[in-house]
């Protein structure tokens, strides 16, 4: 017996050295030193022991188990190391290796976006917001466009009921303000609006645009245009020139349409400005007096002008960019440039 318990010993021993990860060294535990493992099976002879050995060989079978449970925790120590070691190694991160990020830019939109907001924050105005689901009231009726006016029949609308629609404008922002706000003021109010085109080159049936209006007593249509001139001037350079032509919208009378020379040409004429060397980028007017009455102004005492401009016309004219549906198609490519 002393002879098994010995055997038993070294070759646990050897098998548990071998051993190369937790559970093999677990399992090997088990069948040792369980209670149905070797040691016990040993002890089990010891009935046909003579009395006088029985506690020699439990002491020695005692100091066997004892010693092996001793390796056992030594060798499962090792193991939880190793083991700790080699996560450490696959976890590795080697901090001096330069970064591959690529960090994101703002989409030209944008750009162009905060570039018109800080001009006329600059100039005074705030910026207001209002809903991209309006009601036909704000949309055209109180901007002087009654449900039969043919003014109706240019925008195509997106109708959700005979009462509300998609904006197709941000003017309803001024008369939703002027409601609110006692003159003077002078907001702008950027966002997207929306019309049933179909998409090309240059339409979108979702686009931005940004309005301005600023009412209070004595405006005049020169401070319109001195207002307009330091705007182009700090967006296209202070070489741009700009003209004013005479126009129709139902919300302003007199109304004009304004334009820069051409970015191309310089004036000169060619392909881009259909070689009249001008390009056509915004729409603006004093507010007609119906606007004034329909929020309770007195067009006698109050007055003030409006302008509205499209953000991707804008951003076109900029960048020399050619095609509208560039800015919706997330194409990196293309963002990546700006
Ligand atoms: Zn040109």
């Amino acid at each position: 017996m002393k002879e098994e318990l010995m055997r038993l010993k070294d070759k646990t021993i050897e098998v548990l050295s071998n051993s190369k990860n937790i559970d093999q060294l677990n399992d090997l535990k088990v069948k040792v030193l369980g209670k149905k493992g070797e040691l016990t099976h040993i002890l089990r002879g010891m009935s046909r022991l003579v009395p006088e050995e029985r506690p020699i060989l439990g002491k020695m079978a005692n100091e066997v188990k004892e010693s092996l449970e001793q390796k056992f925790s030594e060798k499962a120590q090792v193991l939880k190391e190793a083991l700790k070691e080699r996560k450490m190694a696959e976890e590795y991160i080697d901090v001096t290796i330069p970064s591959m990020v690529n960090l994101g830019n703002k989409h030209p939109l944008t750009l162009v976006l905060d570039e018109i907001r800080d001009i006329f924050t600059g100039l005074g105005y705030q910026v207001m917001e209002g809903p991209e689901i309006e009601l036909d009231y704000y949309n055209f009726e109180a901007l002087n466009t009654p449900k039969d006016h043919p003014a109706r029949d240019v925008q195509d609308t997106f109708y959700i009921t005979e009462e509300i629609l998609l904006r197709t404008q941000t003017s309803p922002v001024q008369v939703r303000t002027m409601e609110r706000q006692q003159p003077p003021l002078k907001i702008i109010a950027p966002g997207r609006v929306f019309r049933s085109d179909a998409v090309d080159a240059t339409h979108s049936p979702m686009f931005h645009q940004v309005e301005g209006l600023a009412i209070g007593e004595g405006f005049t249509m020169g401070d319109l245009k001195g207002t307009l001139v330091a705007f182009i001037k700090e967006m296209f350079g202070d070489d741009r020139k700009s003209r004013f032509r005479p126009h129709f919208f139902p919300f302003t009378e007199p109304s004009a349409e304004v334009d820069i020379s051409c970015i191309a040409c310089h004036g000169e004429g060619c392909r881009i400005c259909s070689y009249t060397g001008w390009l056509e980028i915004l729409g603006c007017g004093m507010v007609h007096p119906n606007v004034l009455k329909n929020v309770g102004h007195d067009p006698e005492k109050i007055n003030g002008f409006a302008f509205g401009m499209g953000v991707e016309r804008i951003a076109m004219l900029k960048y020399g960019i050619n095609d509208l549906r560039l800015f919706y198609e997330n194409d990196l490519r293309f963002l990546r440039q700006f």
